[in-house]
């Protein structure tokens, strides 16, 4: 919980407003709970939230480190599994025993994916759930 506090604190009342808008539903209670409390201790409302989101969304600046979405720069960089290996990628995962690893970039603020080099998200990694077999490796 003290976790989510300091994330909270963390944030202007521009990124507070992104983050109820596009992410709030997937927290938990308790959390969604520390949320309502933010915006009534900075003496927001939902109503200012969604203006602050209205407004901004029409003038989004272009930076390759901030997010398309919110403009935000708490960005997060996962490494993962890479999903879809090629044969010659699978086979040296296979002899070296490790699985090649690839990047995605997330928004922290509004949960928006800037960038995923497995596919999943965008319609690239659609197409290939439905019609390419997932590589073991
Ligand atoms: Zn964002």
């Amino acid at each position: 919980m003290k976790r989510t506090q300091n994330f909270l604190n963390s944030l202007s009342n521009h990124e507070l407003a992104f983050l109820y808008r596009y992410k709030y539903l997937s927290y938990l209670p308790n959390s969604r709970k520390l949320i309502d409390h933010e915006i009534t201790q900075r003496n927001l409302s939902v109503f200012i939230l969604e203006n602050i989101v209205n407004s901004y969304e029409s003038n989004v600046p272009y930076s390759n480190h901030q997010c398309f979405r919110c403009g935000s720069l708490k960005l997060q960089i996962i490494q993962e599994n890479k999903k879809y290996t090629s044969r010659l990628e699978g086979l040296d995962a296979y002899i070296s025993n490790k699985n090649p690893k690839v990047d995605r970039i997330e928004c922290l603020v509004c949960g928006h994916v800037l960038q995923d080099d497995n596919h999943e998200t965008d319609w690239w990694g659609w197409l290939k759930k439905r019609f390419i077999k997932k590589s073991k490796y």
